[in-house]
């Protein structure tokens, strides 16, 4: 016990006085960390158990508790944090992977926060968006070089297929297994409501939500799993998940655990099987691979769904990209290091990547100085936060965002990084039928609506601001950026000046 002992991260403090021994508490925290003993009439709690999800502290009636990070500490320095020192006690105990849940936690620079937006002031006046038309409609996949005329001056229609969003946001890829089906069923409403999109990651689509097919894209990832004709034909796009943000370079694992009933249906893999999605897809080895599986997809779909290939931003990623916009694909959706996840192994989350807004940038210019930028559009992914992330991301050349975490921090996640565990016990990150019942989609896809709608409102008043009144006369327009506190390289990778240039 005493070499294995890790003093816990937080304390449940509970204020006695308060406390009506109601058992609110015991029931609701699916980690154990709150017990009523009957002989002393009291409640009492184990620290240890607690992730410091806020669901006992949002639900005691009388407001009697709260968690506070602990102060205990080790003798740290500047090389050895706590945090490394745990670690490495965890590790040599366990003999294992360390493993955790949502984006990448650590300190590096979040460029999104050192990049200011413009507005107009006397001349090119702004605008009012309560009283001008804004246009925050985007049309995502390949657009033709030139435009063509008919003998009689028509225009020929050679548009290739696209998804038409009424705002620039989609949700990201969550597969069901990952995610509760109660937690899909919100995402497939809310997309519906706001005529924009969800991703059913890898996991399949249940059977209910085929009715969602024309906001729904499927997604084929290297375990293809739940992958079938009328799976591709249900959905308004197919994605081939070459790479993820949080954890670039591997595979999936569903644990056997967690494939039960619906899921494994939905999979196509028997239940308590582990549903290994390996690193790379296995028969594809070169952008000519990638070619063939993206024209076989558009093949089984009669040419009818765009097809976006979606990669982890990482060191050359705008070179991988120029391969990509060649490959047939209509759409690219590069995710960034900070994107969330299921499940990654720690070492893998908190080191391999890079940020998104480098990425983005520099895979916007090396297409459009190849000058192929409009054969694709371009998605940007991981850890979009507010309103002010997207205007700067298209900005920066991106087409439109998924947003992943904040849709689920709408769905009520408190953050807790515990998903792994599949004890989330919001109702998100779980398949256990107690716990999943706390999430109500009708409130759910509400709340998705409210905080979309919301973006919306504010990204027409920042067009606005700048004078700017569509997303097509933002997109890559630098100009309207400025960077503070950032270093030359930075700035000329990003494409922009800095404030007071
Ligand atoms: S929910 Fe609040 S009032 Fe009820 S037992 Fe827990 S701490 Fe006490
Ligand atoms: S894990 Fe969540 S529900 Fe359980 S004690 Fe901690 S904050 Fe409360
Ligand atoms: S989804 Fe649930 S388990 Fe995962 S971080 Fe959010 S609250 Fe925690």
């Amino acid at each position: 016990m005493a070499i294995n002992y890790i003093h816990p991260d937080y304390e449940i403090v509970r204020d006695y006085d308060r406390c009506i021994t109601c058992r609110v508490c015991e029931r609701q925290c699916a980690n154990g960390a709150h017990e009523y003993l009957a002989d002393n009439d009291k409640m009492v709690c184990d620290d240890a158990k607690c992730v410091n999800c806020h669901r006992c502290v949002s639900l005691c009636p009388t407001r009697a508790l709260k968690i506070v990070k602990s102060e205990h500490t080790f003798k740290e320095n500047a090389n050895w944090s706590g945090k490394a020192i745990k670690e490495v006690y965890k590790q040599a105990t366990s003999g294992g992977v360390l493993l955790s849940s949502m984006g990448n936690p650590e300190s590096y620079p979040v460029y999104f926060d050192k990049m200011l937006v413009n507005a107009s002031q006397v001349t090119n006046p702004s605008i009012d968006p309560l009283r001008e038309p804004m246009e925050t409609k985007v049309f995502l996949g390949s657009k033709p070089q030139n435009i063509e005329r008919n003998a009689a001056g028509k225009i020929i229609n050679n548009l290739t297929p696209q998804l038409i969003l009424s705002m620039p946001i989609m949700f990201s890829a969550m597969s069901y297994g990952s995610i509760s089906y109660n937690a899909h069923e919100s995402l497939a409403r809310a997309a519906q409501e706001l005529g924009i999109y969800y991703n059913t990651g890898e996991g399949g689509l249940h059977e209910d939500f085929y009715k969602y097919g024309k906001n729904t894209i499927v997604q084929v990832a290297s375990g293809r799993f739940g992958v079938h004709k009328d799976y591709l034909n249900s959905a308004a796009a197919i994605e081939i998940k070459m790479g993820q943000g949080a954890k670039p370079g591997i595979g999936g694992h569903l644990p056997g655990t967690k494939i039960l009933g619906e899921i494994s249906k939905t999979r196509m893999i028997p239940e308590g099987t582990d549903a290994i999605s390996p690193a790379p897809h296995h028969d594809i080895y070169s952008i000519e691979d990638l070619r063939q599986l993206v024209f076989s997809l558009k093949e089984a779909t009669a040419y009818k769904k765009p097809v976006i290939v979606k990669i982890a931003a990482v060191h050359n990623v705008s070179a991988i990209a120029s391969g990509i916009a060649r490959s047939g694909a209509d759409i690219i959706a590069i995710d960034g290091f900070r994107g969330g996840t299921g499940a990654a192994p720690t070492r893998i989350r908190d080191n391999v990547g890079i940020p998104i807004e480098l990425a983005l940038a520099s895979v916007d210019k090396r297409l459009r100085d190849e000058g192929i930028r409009d054969s694709v559009s371009i998605l940007c992914a991981g850890s979009i936060r507010s309103s002010a992330d997207v205007v700067k991301a298209i900005a920066l050349g991106a087409d439109a965002v998924y947003i992943g975490t904040s849709a689920l921090l709408a769905l009520g996640c408190h953050l807790c990084r515990s998903c792994h565990t599949g004890r989330c016990n919001w109702g998100i990150a779980t398949q256990n039928p107690e716990l999943t019942k706390r999430l109500n989609p009708n409130i759910g896809y509400k709340r998705l609506v409210n905080l979309l709608t919301a973006w919306e409102h504010e990204i027409k008043e920042m067009m606005g601001g700048m004078g700017i009144n569509s997303i097509e006369s933002l997109k890559g327009n630098r100009l309207m950026l400025r960077g503070v506190g950032m270093n030359e390289k930075e700035l000329e990778i990003l494409g922009i000046k800095h404030a007071g240039e």
